[in-house]
């Protein structure tokens, strides 16, 4: 296999040699929480396999409903027909998320279900005869995937600058990062600045403004940027006093990630579209939605000759075996009582990442349940980060891969992501991993 992706193999964001240890890494298996390599090396998924598994790897329950939907149905166009496991699948979506969302638009990434949202949103307005609204409020730091649509809506300079000319153009919002804030830290100086200048936005542009787009509570990919405490429900507020519609993208928090089923319920908030992937199948097979209203979804009833229709739809949309997967997913959710059992490992982890605090070349420690960022710097007390070619985030990724565990850099911030199976002592375990790289790469 390594000789063959040598020769063959085209990777996401190419190669990542950088950080990606020689030789290359051949994963030939899955046990629960951990992975195996072809020379029988176990590592932990401390990245959930890009943020995707939820209930470890060879989840038997889950094995076995995809390999009873193989035994009806591998697949059939959703156009005009529905199979079991997309009806059923649609109705629970409806039921677990935030009051409101009814109706399911299936996908296949977590890009395609963000792009759907945005074109769900202008379209929307067109067929209410609000031709104004076109433009989407967008804010900095935010990642939204890598379709054209979603890269635009996206607000990470990395991954803009190239593509610069074939984006559309928003209005780009203040990141609510409290990382980058001076006033952060005291609730009593804060005064959400942030929320203040997307308030000067909505006040001004409304009228133009088709939606406001953003991932709720944290700010995953631009190295686990939370947010301060109210920020979601502000901004909800503000789009229902404007008239904007809100998308909030819960692609990365979806599924327990933060706690909570959807990350919009720690501030009971119903965005008016909600995109959700990753963790919808536990990590098993693609897929991804886009839940909205009846009232978004009346809209585009009618007919296809007065385009009023929703001019979108994916070969594989609805894929019969990995709605049975994400069905068998909730399930696995509901009677292991997943969410019950997640305050005490997020607990434990903040335990132990208290420690990590301390160390001199470690300068912030984020987490938004078991979404963790940790970042490096060259000097605590002054705050000085590293200079980018000493690649220090990939070093320790690098180092940790050795003691065992699969973690990702982004950037200086070594990001942690257990799958929710794992135990209060294995994410201990991680986390000891974690300080031993970063003694080693920083002592
Ligand atoms: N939205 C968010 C918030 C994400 O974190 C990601 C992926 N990291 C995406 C969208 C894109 O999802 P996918 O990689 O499945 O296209």
């Amino acid at each position: 296999a390594e000789r063959l992706d040598k020769d063959y193999v085209w990777h996401p964001f190419t190669q990542m040699r950088d950080w990606l240890a020689e030789p290359q890494l051949v994963i030939v298996a899955g046990e629960g929480v951990r992975l195996i390599d072809a020379d029988g090396n176990m590592y932990y998924d401390g990245v959930s396999s890009l943020w995707l598994n939820v209930h470890g790897h060879r989840k038997e329950a889950i094995d076995r409903a995809i390999i009873d939907q193989l035994g009806r149905i591998a697949h059939t166009t959703m156009l005009g027909l529905i199979s079991q496991p997309a009806a059923e699948l649609a109705a629970e979506l409806a039921a677990i998320a935030p009051p409101g969302l009814a109706k399911v638009f299936y996908s296949d990434s977590g890009s395609t279900a963000v792009e759907i949202a945005v074109k769900m949103a202008y379209q929307y307005w067109q067929l209410k005869g609000v031709a104004t609204k076109r433009r989407f409020v967008t804010l900095a730091n935010a990642y939204h995937g890598d379709t054209i649509g979603s890269v635009s809506v996206g607000g990470i300079d990395l991954f803009h600058r190239i593509f610069a000319p074939l984006l559309f153009p928003t209005v780009q919002a203040p990141s609510p990062s409290c990382r980058h804030c001076r006033l952060a830290g005291d609730p009593k100086r804060c005064g959400m600045a942030c929320l203040a200048a997307m308030e000067d936005i909505l006040a001004r542009d409304h009228g133009e403004i088709a939606a406001v787009v953003m991932e709720p509570l944290v700010q995953g990919a631009a190295g686990m940027l939370t947010h301060p405490p109210g920020y979601l429900k502000g901004v909800r507020e503000l789009t229902k006093r404007y008239g904007v519609l809100l998308i909030v993208d819960e692609v990365a928090t979806g599924f327990g990630r933060t706690g909570r089923m959807f990350a919009c319920e720690h501030e009971g908030v119903s965005p008016d579209i909600m995109t959700v992937a990753k963790g919808i199948t536990a990590g098993y097979l693609p897929l991804a939605a886009t839940l909205t209203t009846t009232e978004v979804f009346e809209a585009f009833l009618g007919s296809h000759t007065e385009q009023k229709t929703f001019f979108h739809g994916h070969s594989y949309t609805g894929n019969p075996l990995a709605c049975a997967a994400a069905l068998a997913n909730l399930r696995v959710f509901r009677e292991e009582k997943v969410l019950a059992g997640l305050p005490a490992k997020i607990a434990a982890a903040r335990e132990q990442l208290d420690a990590l605090r301390l160390l001199a070349h470690v300068g912030d420690v984020r987490q938004c349940g078991l979404m963790i960022g940790i970042e490096l710097v060259q000097d605590r007390a002054g705050g000085v980060p590293y200079p980018a070619e000493a690649a220090m985030g990939a070093r320790v990724c690098r180092h940790a891969r050795r003691y065992g565990l699969i973690i990702r850099p982004l950037g200086d911030v070594v990001i942690l992501m257990p799958p929710l199976a794992s135990t209060a002592a294995e994410i201990g375990e991680m986390t000891a991993i974690v300080r031993r790289a970063i003694d080693e790469v920083t002592g």
